[in-house]
C-alpha cells in the first residue's frame, strides 16, 4: 500500500481554518452552539461554512464543500439532505465521503456513567469500511420488476481498513479485532473482507482476532456487548452496528463519529441523523455535535481547549442535566448553559 503524505491543515497565526457543513435539520442548531462555546472558550479555529441546498439540481454546493476540505484538511459536518429517491440522485453524504476518499469510519462507543442506559460500562471501538460495499450506489432495474443492486468489495480498500483497525488497536492497547461479516452466504464478497483481515491479523500476533456472522454479533451486542473490544466490518453491517450500540448507550444524540483517510478527516456525530422532526424546537441533543468537535480539537492539536470542553461535557451528562432522548427534561439550552458554566468555572 502506498503511503500518501498528510496535506498540511490550514494554520493561520496560531488559527486553524475548518470547513463547517451544518446540513439539514438539526445540523444548524447544533452548529450554532458548538460556535457559541467555542468562542466563549476561547478556541483558535474560525470556521468556513458552506450550506448546500438540497434542492439544487446541481452538484456546485457540493463540489464547493469537497474544495474547502482539500484547502482546509478538517470539517465538521451535520446530516446533508438527499433530494429524493430518484435513480440517478446519489447520497450527497456519501459522495462526499468517497471523493474524499475518507475509507475509515471510527466510533469510539464509551458508556457514560451518568446516563441510564440499557447497557453500562460498554467501551467498543467499530472500525467501519466507509467507501464501498453495500453503499456503491450502483442500482437498475435489469427488466421490469427485477433491480439488482451491486456490493463492491475491494482487496485494497479492506486491507488498508484491517490494517488502520489493527493499528488503531496496537496504538491504544486494545486486546481483540473481531471481523464481522455473512462470508458464509456473501462467500465471494464478504469472504474477500474476512480473508483479508485474517491476512492482515498475522501480522499482529499481540492481538486476538476473531470474526463473527453479522446477524448472531447483533444478538451477542444486546444481549453481552462486553465480549466486544474493536470491531471491524463492512460498510452497511457497520452502519446497523453502529445503531445498535449506540442504542445501547443513550441514543442518536450522544456519540461522535470520525471520517479519515489518508489526507482529510471530517467529524460527525456518530449515527448521522438528520433529526427534521425535532429541528428547531429546542429539543434536540446537542452533546454528540459537541463531541464530534472535541474530537476535531484533539486532532487539530488543541489539547488544552478540547480537555476543558470535554470535561464540561462529562460534568454536565453526569450530573444529570438531560434532554429527552435521555429521560431528562432539559431543553438544547439548558444542556449548553450548564456546559459553559463548567468551562467558566474551569477557565477562572
Ligand atoms: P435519519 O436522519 O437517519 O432519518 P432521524 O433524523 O430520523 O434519522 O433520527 C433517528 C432518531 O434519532 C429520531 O427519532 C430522532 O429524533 C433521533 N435523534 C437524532 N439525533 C438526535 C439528537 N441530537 N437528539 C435527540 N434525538 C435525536
Ligand atoms: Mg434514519
Amino acid at each position: 500500500i502506498k503511503k500518501v503524505m498528510p496535506i498540511p491543515k490550514a494554520h493561520y497565526g496560531g488559527r486553524h481554518t475548518v470547513t463547517l457543513l451544518p446540513g439539514a435539520g438539526i445540523g444548524p442548531e447544533l452548529m450554532g452552539y458548538v460556535k457559541e462555546i467555542f468562542s466563549y472558550a476561547g478556541v483558535p479555529v474560525d470556521f468556513e461554512d458552506i450550506d448546500i441546498d438540497p434542492n439544487a439540481d446541481n452538484n456546485d454546493d457540493l463540489e464547493y464543500a469537497i474544495t474547502s476540505i482539500r484547502r482546509n484538511g478538517v470539517a465538521l459536518k451535520g446530516n446533508i439532505e438527499t433530494r429524493s429517491r430518484e435513480v440517478g440522485v446519489l447520497s450527497r453524504n456519501v459522495a462526499l465521503r468517497n471523493e474524499l476518499d475518507l475509507y475509515v469510519n471510527v466510533l469510539h462507543c464509551v458508556s457514560y456513567p451518568g446516563v441510564n442506559s440499557r447497557q453500562k460500562n460498554i467501551d467498543i471501538v467499530i472500525v467501519r469500511q466507509n467507501t464501498e460495499g453495500e453503499y456503491a450506489m450502483l442500482e437498475h432495474e435489469s427488466v421490469s420488476g427485477v433491480v439488482e443492486s451491486m456490493k463492491v468489495i475491494t482487496r485494497s480498500n479492506s486491507e488498508r481498513l484491517a490494517r488502520y483497525a489493527f493499528e488503531y488497536a496496537k496504538r491504544n492497547g486494545r486486546k481483540k479485532v473481531t471481523t464481522v461479516h455473512k462470508a458464509n452466504i456473501m462467500k465471494l464478497s464478504d469472504g474477500l473482507f474476512l480473508e483479508t483481515s485474517q491476512r492482515v491479523a498475522k501480522e499482529y500476533p499481540e492481538i486476538v482476532h476473531d470474526n463473527m456472522i453479522i446477524d448472531n454479533t447483533c444478538m451477542q451486542l444486546v444481549s453481552n456487548p462486553h465480549q466486544f473490544d474493536v470491531v471491524l466490518t463492512t460498510n452497511l453491517y457497520g452502519a446497523i452496528v453502529s445503531n445498535v450500540v449506540c442504542g445501547l448507550l443513550g441514543g442518536a444524540g450522544l456519540l461522535s463519529g470520525k471520517n479519515f483517510g489518508d489526507q482529510y478527516t471530517v467529524f460527525e456525530p456518530g449515527t448521522r441523523n438528520t433529526g427534521a422532526k425535532i429541528a428547531g424546537k429546542n429539543i434536540a441533543n446537542p452533546i454528540a455535535m459537541l463531541n464530534a468537535a472535541v474530537d476535531m480539537l484533539r486532532h487539530l492539536g488543541h489539547k488544552h481547549h478540547a480537555t476543558i470542553i470535554q470535561n464540561a461535557i462529562n460534568k454536565t451528562i453526569n450530573s444529570g442535566i438531560h434532554t429527552a432522548d435521555l429521560g431528562g427534561n432539559a431543553n438544547s439550552r439548558e444542556v449548553v448553559d450548564s456546559i459553559m458554566k463548567h468551562i467558566k468555572i474551569a477557565v477562572n
